[in-house]
């Protein structure tokens, strides 16, 4: 699992995204966000809840930092983060699965490879 964080986070370094981690409550949850000087940043907690889902989370947040949107966006109408959300879910499984295949890593199916790096089976639908 730390091969595949430290592939993103170099993925994320090669399109100028900073990724930081903190010390927090694992409720904590991870965000993405412009700093002051419009340098694009992930804020990983080191400790949250969804260990398993932290390479998905980056993946993910990286996917809304690309497409210039925020991650749960509440100044948005429902249907238009939900369908940011889906996009930068998308996003970030279209990394892990390069991932997979640049490392030539073997799953059975993708139901094992989305159980195996905490993605959310509900996008099995996407594939
Ligand atoms: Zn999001």
């Amino acid at each position: 699992m730390i091969d595949l964080i430290n592939y993103l986070i170099k993925y994320a370094e090669k399109l100028g995204i900073g990724c930081l981690w903190f010390d927090g409550s694992p409720d904590n949850e991870p965000y993405s966000r412009l700093t002051l000087t419009n340098s694009k940043e992930i804020v990983m907690n080191i400790n949250w809840k969804h260990a398993k889902a932290i390479p998905f989370e980056i993946g993910h947040l990286i996917g809304h930092l690309e497409h210039n949107d925020k991650h749960k966006d509440e100044t948005l109408l429902k249907i238009e983060r939900d369908k940011n959300e889906e996009n930068a879910e998308l996003y970030s499984v279209g990394l892990i699965s390069g991932y997979v295949l640049k490392n030539k890593i073997e799953f059975n199916s993708y139901k094992d490879l989305f159980c195996y790096y905490g993605i959310p089976l509900r996008l099995l639908k996407c594939y």
